[in-house]
């Protein structure tokens, strides 16, 4: 099952499915509102199901199926049915943004196995989806920097661990100060330098909002203290994540920034087996450079160390403030550089409540985005 199959993660991993087709069969699909082209996946890889959210495609996808054998479901909460459907094995949920939580829970709650590149899940509802790991559900991180965590914590037991570390490229920004970056455009901020994303993580990834979403999301997917998590820049994103054990010795696990890699690795998990991607070169990359991440430089990671710590409700204040601000950015409502102040104050006017159930985090969601708009107006 494929969740988000018309972005850029789903369609890397039906790549990944079409290059193994003795070992994976797609039993169902969701989009958001290309109908287009989640007619014409449907066509290719002949699934029991396929989900739109957005409703006014409705028409247009029954007509563009004609005859073709398929049960459709539509709105988010068909989304929902699907990530439940019987006779999955693997969930794999690549939808962007608040829109994936709901599903997440789904798919955990009918038993599947869920492989989540869908972070955000982790980031507005990290205690709730604990609770759901705690009575039995699993998880296979999709994020390059959460699937290399989980193959390096294979080298010893989950005591022995003194810290993970995760790596970020940096950006298309990395050493820019600042105060030289009111004038990014858009299309500067979507030129990421090594890897190829949708565009909410791409101009996450220029801010470091993306990894300050990723120590949340660590947080809550491994269980670990805010204080065992570090970041590293690392601008060849060859090395996605290490883990250092008591001992001190450190395990990282590399590989080309290609997400066909860890889309493969949940899907034939626990087994390693041959896939479509391209083999790392490390004689011919040279050398790898890893330095130390200055929150002064990146105050987004401040933020997520924030929100980590205090859990609650600060995480879908978080998002759902990102999630507006990357929208004013993209819409040339804001510049590039208020993005992170314009979350900070969001989540400073925001009273944490824990032990939020979900009917709470979508008030807290629907909260910020309006707060946004708040401070925006006032500013
Ligand atoms: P894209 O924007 O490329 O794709 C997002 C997918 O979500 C599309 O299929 C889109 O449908 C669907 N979608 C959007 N809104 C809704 C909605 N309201 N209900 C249901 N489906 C919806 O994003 P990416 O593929 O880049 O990222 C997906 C997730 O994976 C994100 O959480 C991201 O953080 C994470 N991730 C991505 C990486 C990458 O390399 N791209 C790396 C690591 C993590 P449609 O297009 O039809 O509207």
């Amino acid at each position: 099952m494929v969740l988000g199959s018309t972005g850029s993660i789903g369609a890397s991993t039906l790549e990944v499915i079409r290059s193994m087709p003795e070992r994976l069969r797609l039993v169902g699909l969701s989009a958001g509102s290309q109908w287009e082209k989640l007619a014409r996946q449907v066509r290719e890889f002949k699934p029991r199901a396929a989900a739109l959210a957005d409703v006014r495609g409705r028409q247009p996808l029954r007509q563009a199926l004609g005859e073709v054998e398929v049960e459709l479901f539509f709105g988010s909460e068909g989304v929902c049915e699907v990530a439940g459907l019987a006779g999955a094995d693997v969930v794999l949920n690549a939808i962007v943004g608040w829109a994936g939580f709901r599903p997440t829970l789904r798919a955990l709650e009918c038993g599947r196995v869920l492989a989540l590149a869908n972070k955000e899940s982790l980031v507005v509802g990290g205690e709730i989806v604990r609770d759901a790991l705690r009575r039995g559900g699993t998880i296979l991180p999709v994020d390059s920097e959460q699937s290399a965590i989980l193959q390096a914590l294979r080298s010893g037991r989950r005591e022995e661990v003194a810290r993970v570390i995760i790596t970020a490229s940096g950006g298309p920004f990395r050493g820019v100060p600042q105060r030289e970056l009111a004038g990014v455009t858009p299309e500067q901020a979507l030129r990421h330098p090594t890897w190829r994303m949708g565009k909410k993580i791409t101009i996450d990834s220029a801010t470091m909002m993306n990894k300050a979403l990723e120590i949340v999301e660590t947080r809550w997917l491994f269980d670990l203290p805010v204080e065992q998590i570090e970041v590293l820049i690392h601008p060849q994103s060859v090395v996605h994540a290490l883990v250092e054990f008591v001992d001190g010795s450190v395990v990282a696990q590399l590989g080309v920034p290609d997400m066909k890699l860890p889309i493969q690795f949940a899907l034939s998990y626990p087994a390693r087996v041959e896939g479509p991607v391209q083999r790392l070169d490390l004689a011919q990359l040279g050398r790898l450079e890893l330095r130390g991440a200055d929150p002064e430089e990146y105050p987004a990671l401040k933020l997520g160390y924030e929100v980590a710590r205090k859990g609650g409700t600060s995480g879908a204040v978080l998002n759902a403030a990102d999630e507006v601000a990357v929208e004013l950015f993209l819409g040339r409502k804001i510049g590039f550089n208020e993005i992170v102040p314009l979350v900070a104050a969001v989540l400073e006017a925001h009273e944490v409540r824990q032990g939020a159930d979900v009917e709470e985090l979508e008030r807290a969601d629907r909260w910020a985005r309006e707060e946004a708009i708040r401070c925006l107006a006032q500013s």
